[in-house]
């Protein structure tokens, strides 16, 4: 895959220079050829803030989305993005023209736009932008089926990044804020942090002016002597190998340094200073076969002391999004160095992500694993619980546990066994009685470490654990466990109203109960419900009764044995 060059993008401002840059990347097929003609066309006389023909941005999106993936149905969709919602041009016109498969992203892009307007609030409200686009990620996740629809997006947004300067300051703000909350999660989860790590660091310096300074000054006034200690360090990593067997041609060592954004991030979860960020110099090796990975880390923890804390075998474990790498830090002299090692494929995957496996004019997503979308679905929750959910969900460091059997499930830190049991199944969950870590019976609250083999027993029953709902960590847990609460709020409720309406009628209440039952007011309960209790009273058809006027009520009664 060719490599894209963000700063060459951030310069072009022409449509021949685009155009060329854009088949630097691509092979100029007739079909490419005429939609950018198309688009070209589409857009004349159109012109963006910055003064540049319109065309030049779905051309330099059409790049980066080839330098990302050979899916030409995507890259032909990159050109035609913005034509269905700026020009006269429909999505049938387009799938005349280009196929269906190019048609139904481009409609995907449309309606992406259609619902953030209807999502976030509007840019005259002084309302935070944070909240609506929290609600925007959601819809958008929910409502796109095709990966794709969501890369070239991701693309978009990146170029329109690179294009922010043009804008007024309040529009940067709240463009980078939507990026930051919306768009680099997404590309977090689809594993390309190629885009993830570009759309933070753009969207940082523009959000967080003052702290971007301060670490820019940092790495400015210390620059000379971290490359120094990076050099020095990748020198005896690359005569350490080529000492124990490896030729030079079988690696390759990239040293660098940690990107603004996480910088800042590992400032702020850990309330330090920048210079007491442990991995804030990185090197890389990239190594051909995995098990070379585990030897050049067997000769770097030989030779180098490790911080043992800190050491993570990813490729044995692989994370959610599909990611794998060895992750050790090291002591070299007084330096402190992160060292990543993978293979040039898992360097690629990281890099790219779900996009590094489609195939040149690939007319479907494929087998992508869209278990991401499992972990970012949430329902119903007012925005604020949605923040807090989310929060925790993304921006925590994982922990990958174990069951039994071996299955791995990945965990945010702070997890608790049950979390793990409603990963496992919600039934699990609902069900839990007792759990196991480690083969020795604890507490279902009680907190899961890396690396813990858990055991769940469950009960006959479901138990509810209503109370429990602020001590689990998923929001996968705190949604069942609210769910559950909410029927036995309301059975609750049932059974009062079948009391109350014994009283009324003079009855025993298990008589009122089994007329309740012989007249088919049980059958209206929902599932859950009975799936949760089936000794619980009625709800909620025993309320339309008791609701009812005296006259009726007598009725009733009168009819009653
Ligand atoms: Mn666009």
């Amino acid at each position: 895959m060719n490599q894209i060059d963000i700063n060459k993008i951030e310069q072009i401002n022409e449509i021949s220079e685009a155009s060329e840059y854009l088949f630097s990347l691509i092979c100029p097929n007739s079909r490419l050829q005429k939609a950018l003609a198309f688009a070209i066309e589409a857009h004349e006389g159109q012109f963006r803030k910055s003064g540049e023909a319109y065309a030049v941005h779905p051309i330099l999106v059409a790049a980066i989305v080839a330098s990302l993936t050979e899916d030409e149905a995507m890259v032909v969709a990159a050109l035609l993005h913005d034509v269905v919602e700026d020009t006269d041009v429909t999505v049938s016109d387009i799938s005349d023209a280009y196929g269906i498969d190019v048609a139904h992203l481009v409609e995907g892009l449309t309606k992406i736009d259609t619902i953030r307007d209807a999502q976030l609030i509007p840019s005259y409200s002084d309302e935070r932008l944070v909240v609506s686009a929290l609600s925007f990620r959601k819809m958008l996740i929910a409502s796109i089926e095709d990966v794709r629809i969501l890369v070239v997006k991701l693309c978009d947004r990146m170029h329109n990044m690179l294009t922010l300067q043009a804008l007024s300051p309040q529009k940067q703000r709240r463009i980078a804020e939507e990026t930051l909350v919306v768009y680099a999660p997404i590309a977090h989860r689809l594993g390309i942090s190629f885009l993830k790590n570009r759309l933070e660091d753009l969207s940082f310096n523009f959000l967080f002016v003052k702290e971007k300074k301060a670490i820019k000054h940092y790495l400015e006034e210390n620059y000379s002597a971290m490359q120094s200690r990076l050099n020095a360090f990748q020198q005896r990593i690359t005569k350490l190998l080529l000492q124990n067997g490896f030729r030079m041609d079988d690696f390759e060592i990239i040293s660098r340094i940690k990107h603004n954004y996480s910088i800042y991030l590992k400032m702020q979860r850990k309330g330090i200073g920048i210079d007491e960020i442990l991995d804030l110099l990185a090197v890389r090796v990239l190594v051909k076969e995995p098990v070379d990975c585990y030897k050049v880390l067997g000769l770097i923890h030989l030779n180098f002391q490790p911080l043992s804390s800190r050491f993570k075998d990813y490729i044995a474990i692989a994370k959610d999004n599909g990611y794998q790498t060895l992750h050790t830090t090291v002591f070299n002299d007084t330096a402190i160095i992160e060292v990543q090692i993978r293979t040039y494929e898992m360097h690629h995957m990281a890099e790219f992500g779900v996009a590094a496996h489609w195939k040149y004019k690939n007319g479907t997503s494929g087998n992508i694993n869209l278990d991401w979308l499992q972990n970012l679905q949430y329902q119903n929750e007012s925005v604020e619980d949605f923040y807090e959910l989310i929060k925790n969900d993304l921006y925590s460091e994982d922990i990958s546990v174990f069951s039994p059997k071996g299955k791995v499930f990945t965990l945010p830190r702070g997890a608790v066994a049950l979390d793990y049991a409603y990963a496992v199944h919600t039934e699990i969950g609902d069900y839990a009685e007792y759990s196991f870590v480690n083969k020795e019976r604890v507490s279902l609250l009680s907190e899961l470490h890396n690396g813990d083999i858990v055991r769940i027993d469950t009960a006959a029953k479901p138990i509810l654990r209503c109370s429990w709902l602020d001590a689990v960590k998923t929001s996968r847990a705190k949604n069942n466990i609210r769910a559950n609460c909410k029927h036995r709020i309301k059975s609750v409720n049932a059974q009062s109203a079948t009391l109350i309406l014994s009283a009324i009628l003079d009855l025993e209440p298990e008589f009122v109960d089994e007329w309740l039952r012989m007249h088919g007011f049980y059958e209206n309960r929902s599932k859950a419900a009975k799936d949760l209790d089936p000794g619980d009273a009625p709800e909620p058809s025993v309320w339309k009764l008791f609701c009812r006027t005296p006259f009726q009520t007598e009725a009733i009664s009168v009819r009653l044995p």
